[in-house]
């Protein structure tokens, strides 16, 4: 979606003045645009209309960047689609409850386990899991084993209990133990199906959740939208989670889900690992789709991983040219804990741009893990002062990391320029007194 709608506006705002025509062959293109992505019919029809009225009701003709003015109207338009405002988790009552429905297959048990350690981390919580799925002999698990890995308690269902029972159990529970909000993995089914949605709303009946969650696999496009339609008629339920953003889901069933049900988005799976979920932003994820970046969601992402002291503390090494390859090396591995550098790259603005323009070039991951590792051939002594390491000790580091002395030899060269770009960077802002290092 978002390459498609790049050359969209690349080509406005490459016009000095915006006719209507203009207007009317962009709107085309959004248009396609968004069809494209797998965003229902219906819902482009309604969106393209609403740009349609707002354009032509300014006077676009007369703007002095009319270009500008389209991409702000659509852009604005997008955010309310996706629901204007970010929606909060409802996390009242004490416990409070949140029931997690679905079709199998779709992320449920994960995000449970997810969603657990967000609260935990972020929210200061103490989750309780439940699994309720008994159907699939390792559905309940598959939760135990989240659970034990997060260390986080979850409720010793057995698969001969009913599924309501466990949750009205599990309930009472959790308040014993001082638990403050409780997560229902519900089973799920390959299809809708009427004794599933008679189980959930005996479930919703005894636990009265504060929230119900339908979670959608973004992958499944237009069926998502059908799916959650469904869960919502019947349960009437108060918020929807997109998983497997990660993949090659084209994004457009964010925008549907939305319209169709009229319950907002509000976390998203980015990922299979625990820590891949986030709240849903309308307002970011809309500049995400117009190619803007992401970068609120970088630089929290930058915050939540970087410890404050150790960037601080970082600075003072660079400052005194104290930074060694084994610095060097502990911010390399940060870099690698925020995520893949393809995935940061995606947040840049502009820089599917960029990327796009390399082609299919290969993300320096792999040029990474190889100069990891012929750092990690190296000695402490050796990391800290590289002027050590003379041909000898080049060989073993070569040997040792499985790549060639000329490898070594340009990563060493390599650091030592860093070393003095980053001593004249930090020598001209921060020390002016500092006397001027000879060229
Ligand atoms: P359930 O049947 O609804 O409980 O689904 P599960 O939680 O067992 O998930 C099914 C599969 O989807 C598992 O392999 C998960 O690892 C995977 N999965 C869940 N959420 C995400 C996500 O956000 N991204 C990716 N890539 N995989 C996910
Ligand atoms: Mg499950």
């Amino acid at each position: 979606l978002t390459d498609r709608l790049e050359d969209v506006f690349r080509k406005i705002r490459g016009q000095a003045r915006l006719t209507e025509e203009n207007v009317q062959t962009a709107l085309r293109e959004v248009r396609l645009a968004l069809l494209e992505a797998d965003v229902n019919f219906k819902v482009v029809k309604d969106f393209v209309e609403r740009v349609r009225e707002r354009a032509v009701g300014q006077d676009v003709l007369k703007s002095l960047n009319p270009g500008q003015q389209v991409v702000k109207i659509v852009h604005e338009e997008l955010i309310e689609i996706l629901g204007g405002q970010a929606t909060d988790l409802d996390l009242s009552g004490s416990p409070a409850v949140i029931m997690v429905v679905g079709l199998q297959g779709s992320g449920k048990t994960t995000t449970c386990a997810k969603l657990a350690l967000k609260l935990r981390r972020e929210f200061k919580r103490k989750p309780y899991l439940v699994p309720a799925d008994v159907y699939r002999p390792a559905a309940i698990d598959q939760l135990h084993k989240l659970a034990s890995q997060l260390d986080i308690e979850a409720y010793p269902s057995t698969p001969d209990q009913n599924p309501v029972d466990i949750c009205a159990a599990a309930l009472a529970e959790a308040k014993r133990t001082g638990h403050d909000v409780v997560l229902l993995d519900t089973a799920g089914r390959l299809h809708i199906d009427e004794a599933l949605m008679d189980e959930l709303a005996a479930i919703k009946a005894g636990c009265a959740p504060g929230e119900i969650l339908f979670v959608a696999d973004a992958m499944t496009g237009q069926d998502a939208v059908t799916v959650a339609a469904a869960f919502n008629e019947r349960l009437d339920i108060t918020g929807v989670v997109l998983t497997k953003m990660d993949g090659d889901a084209r994004g457009g069933a964010a925008l549907s889900v939305r319209q169709v049900t009229g319950k907002p988005i509000k976390l998203v799976g980015t990922g299979e690992k625990v820590s891949d979920l986030e709240l849903f932003y309308p307002d970011r994820a809309a500049s995400r789709i117009l190619g803007m970046g992401d970068i609120l969601t970088l630089i929290e992402k930058a915050q939540t991983d970087v410890d404050a002291e150790e960037a601080a503390e970082m600075e003072r090494k660079l400052r005194k040219a104290q930074f060694t390859l084994e610095d060097f090396r502990t911010q390399m591995r940060r870099i690698k804990k925020l995520g893949s550098l393809e995935g940061l790259l995606k947040l840049i603005p502009g820089m599917s741009q960029v990327r796009k323009q390399l082609g299919d070039v290969q993300m320096p991951e792999k040029e990474m893990a190889r100069v990891e590792a012929i750092i990690n051939s190296m000695t402490k002594a050796e990391r800290d002062n590289p002027k050590l390491i003379n041909t000898s000790r080049r060989e073993r580091i070569a040997k040792g990391s499985g790549v060639t002395v000329l490898e070594v030899s340009q990563l060493l060269k390599n650091f030592t320029q860093m070393q003095k770009m980053m001593q004249r960077m930090m020598g001209g802002k921060g020390m002016p007194s500092m006397p001027k290092m000879p060229p």
